[in-house]
């Protein structure tokens, strides 16, 4: 069958047979309705009058139907519409009594994970320290690791502690001074700048935030410090802040860029999840849970968070925060 040939039988389909009903039913009436005022024959008129009975009997068992059965259907719809939003709910409450209880659960290994890792560093230096010069080159080299492992491990907990807490506990949300805040943080990332020569400037004005301050502060560190971290071997190591209006009313849009190392197009997703990280980015010490707090204070904030980034010439990472009230 051709393409028009097709085309029409669609059109053909789509005739509006239910006014063409109508349409042939009341000219019927009409019909019925002029031979009984212009006849003259008693017996016609009263023929057609009979007719004109049923026809409005008809018409109207019909109608009654045909509105009965839009009603009927519309109910269905409507029960199905609500048993599937009920099964809906059924399941979001679910799954957040699951997350709760993953949450619950991690928190709980990491806390009692914590105790015997901290007295293990603790017996584990002592017995280094005890031996001494008695240890062989290839003894003092398994302490070191044990203690790096020790060391990791420590971090991984803190990590995965810190994430749980995110969302469970309620924390006070206020005006942040936003200036005041990246100096802080600065300051405390300036030892790492200065071993890897990395220079830091806050290119915009920033208006004051709103929110929760240690939450904020906890964004800000873990993006900046993953700038410095995987700041590579640039000829100058430069990270630069700044800030601009955002697409989401009342919020503001921050970004943060380096000149490092940069991310594989293949892993500028996947990083935001739990334990993900680039393989060139391995030699540096992480656990690969950083990314994923910033994205749950983010989100939580009612914001998001997303990076552009080119493998060997650098990162810039955006999130959004919101605005404090009366803020341009
Ligand atoms: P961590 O730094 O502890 O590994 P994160 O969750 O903070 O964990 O980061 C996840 C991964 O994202 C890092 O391991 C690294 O591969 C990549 N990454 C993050 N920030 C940058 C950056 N500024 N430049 C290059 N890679 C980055």
């Amino acid at each position: 069958m051709g393409r028009s040939e097709a085309s029409q039988n669609k059109k053909k389909k789509n005739i509006p047979f239910f006014p063409l009903i109508i349409f042939v039913g009341m000219l019927f009436t009409v019909t019925l309705w002029d031979a009984y005022l212009h006849g003259t024959d008693p017996l016609g008129r009263e023929l057609v009058s009979s007719l004109i009975l049923i026809m409005g009997t008809l018409f109207s068992i019909s109608a009654g139907l045909f509105s009965w059965s839009i009603e009927s259907r519309r109910g269905m719809l409507e029960r199905q519409v609500n048993e599937r939003t009920r099964e809906l709910n059924e399941k979001n409450q679910e799954l957040a009594e699951k997350n709760q209880e993953i949450e619950q659960f991690i928190h709980t290994i990491s806390h009692d994970l914590k105790a015997p890792i901290v007295s293990i560093q603790g017996f584990a230096s002592i017995l280094k320290s005890e031996l001494g010069s008695t240890l062989n080159e290839g003894q003092t080299n398994y302490f070191s690791r044990i203690l790096t492992n020790l060391k990791y491990m420590n971090s991984l907990i803190a990590d995965l502690l810190e994430l749980s807490r995110i969302g469970r506990i309620e924390e006070e949300k206020e005006e942040v001074d936003t200036i005041k805040v990246l100096e802080g943080l600065v300051a405390e990332l300036k030892p790492e700048m200065d071993r890897r020569r990395v220079t830091i400037e806050l290119k915009t004005e920033f208006p004051k935030f709103f929110g929760s301050r240690k939450r904020l502060e906890q964004v800000f560190l873990n993006l900046l410090g993953n700038a410095v971290k995987y700041i590579g071997t640039p000829e100058c190591p430069k990270i630069e802040v700044g800030c601009s209006e955002s697409r989401k009313s009342g919020f503001s849009e921050i970004w943060i860029r380096d000149n490092g190392i940069g991310i594989k197009k293949e892993y500028q997703e996947k990083i935001f999840q739990m334990f993900q990280r680039a393989p060139e980015s391995i030699k540096e010490e992480g656990t690969g849970i950083g990314l994923n707090i910033v994205k749950k204070i983010v989100e939580l904030n009612g914001g998001a968070v997303w990076v552009e980034s080119e493998p060997g010439k650098g990162s810039t990472f955006f999130f959004e925060w919101t605005k404090a009230c009366g803020t341009l």
